[in-house]
């Protein structure tokens, strides 16, 4: 199968932040040529399909590096309260009353929003029906990585039953459809694990060759009570549990200090970002800064709909540099071409994904368009795309979306997932 797209703004995002009119040749889910001008006769008499990317911008998919999908119905509920009271009395609560049925829905829900606003790429921790959500995945055609999140305080027998659940869950789905599925195991966090369950997680990364993604340091009370707990703050105690001996994304990493960031530049860690989850949870700002002037691996993820409370990743990614310039009373503290490839390419990275992030040759084709012709985008021309891109974009404006070559949206329309059926479940969700 061979698809060119013709006569469109390309957004490489490559190391020489190239943005050009051209178009692109696509074969076996990869770039095979992306160049500037009009492709030759001969090229769009050989293609298997033709489109006329007239007036659109094309660029990398966005890489949402943290989220829980099957919590996507708890969207607006127990606003504006802590986190530990929020998930000890309105989540965990909720959760344990969710169905197989409702998770699914839920996590169709996601997935909808993720694909209409621009995401391609998603991780999901999750504790509920893992497997069903990896089925659904693969319908989707989105690329994701899936870990089935553990929390440790519990007895023996279900500690080893998660595990078991986790390593099923890698035995039978990572490297799935075209390898877009990928598993890790996911901890859920050092409050909810104890030290021993850890270094039991741990050892199953190393047997099973997988890696490691959990909550650190979300809030500041976390970090006191773990140093009172153990005598010591959350990176250093998992950094001599033996976690960042194996590759690791910890998402939030808000309260760490200068000590802690060294642990991470060190072991290689990357972090996940979730500023808007943060700052709804007051969990307070992380030091995204000082984290990149390390050259720590930084992306963004949203969390979930419940503290966030929507998966537009533009939204995210404008939060995002936005807070750092006024927490800093410095404008220059942030560069919207460095916190666009935090969305993109980083976050590729971080879910261990190579050549995914940017329009380039050999590239694996993960894209979406988008339609620059409305008010909030004009005027512009190639100079301006990138500040737009960052500081006006909404996720509605993403028109067309590609996963490895393949389209899961047309026109704002969804091609593997019935959008309709979607809708409608959400919708009598909590009116049943
Ligand atoms: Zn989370």
């Amino acid at each position: 199968m061979v698809t060119v797209i013709h006569s469109i703004t390309i957004i490489t995002l490559d190391e020489n932040n190239a943005i050009f009119q051209g178009f692109v040749i696509i074969k076996g889910g990869t770039f095979q040529e992306v160049g500037s001008g009009y492709p030759s006769k001969k090229i769009l008499d050989t293609a298997d399909e033709v489109i006329n990317g007239k007036g659109k911008w094309m660029m990398p998919g966005l890489v949402n590096t943290h989220g829980h999908l099957g919590s996507t119905y708890l969207r607006g509920a127990g606003d504006d309260i802590p986190l530990m009271n929020w998930l000890e009395n309105v989540m965990w609560p909720a959760e344990r009353r969710f169905t197989r049925e409702t998770v699914l829905q839920a996590a169709s829900l996601a997935i909808l929003e993720m694909v209409k606003s621009g995401t391609t790429t998603f991780l999901d921790m999750y504790h509920l029906h893992m497997d069903n959500i990896a089925e659904l995945v693969i319908e989707s055609d989105m690329r994701a990585v899936l870990c089935r999140g553990m929390i440790g305080h519990c007895s023996d027998q279900e500690q080893e039953e998660k595990l078991l659940e986790s390593i099923q869950l890698y035995h039978n789905f990572h490297g799935e459809n075209d390898n877009k599925l990928t598993v890790a195991l996911s901890p859920h966090a050092p409050y909810t694990c104890p030290p021993v369950f850890l270094e039991k997680v741990v050892d199953k990364a190393v047997e099973n060759g997988m890696w490691i993604h959990t909550h650190v340091s979300e809030t500041k009370k976390e970090v006191v009570d773990h140093i009172q707990k153990y005598g010591k703050r959350p990176v250093e105690h998992l950094n001599e549990l033996g976690m960042f001996n194996v590759p690791c994304l910890i998402a939030h990493a808000v309260h760490v200090n200068d000590e802690e960031l060294n642990i991470l530049k060190e072991k290689g860690v990357s972090i996940s970002h979730n500023p808007m989850s943060n700052l709804k949870l007051g969990s307070g700002i992380a030091p995204i800064p000082k984290m990149l002037d390390l050259n720590l691996s930084v992306s963004l993820g949203t969390d979930s709909t419940a503290s966030n409370n929507n998966l537009d990743m533009f939204e995210e990614l404008r939060i995002a540099t936005l807070i750092q310039k006024g927490l800093h009373e410095d404008p220059t503290i942030t560069s919207s071409e460095a916190y666009l490839r935090m969305a993109t390419q980083y976050g590729a990275k971080s879910l261990q994904i190579n050549n995914v992030g940017e329009i380039k040759e050999n590239f694996i084709a993960d894209f979406i368009l988008i339609e620059p012709e409305v008010p909030h985008l004009l005027p512009w021309n190639e100079d301006r795309i990138i500040s737009h891109i960052v500081y006006s974009m909404k996720g509605s404006d993403v028109t067309d979306s590609f996963v490895q070559g393949k389209q899961i949206m047309r026109n704002r329309e969804l091609l593997q997932l019935d959008e309709e059926k979607i809708l409608y479940e959400a919708n009598c969700y909590l009116k049943s």
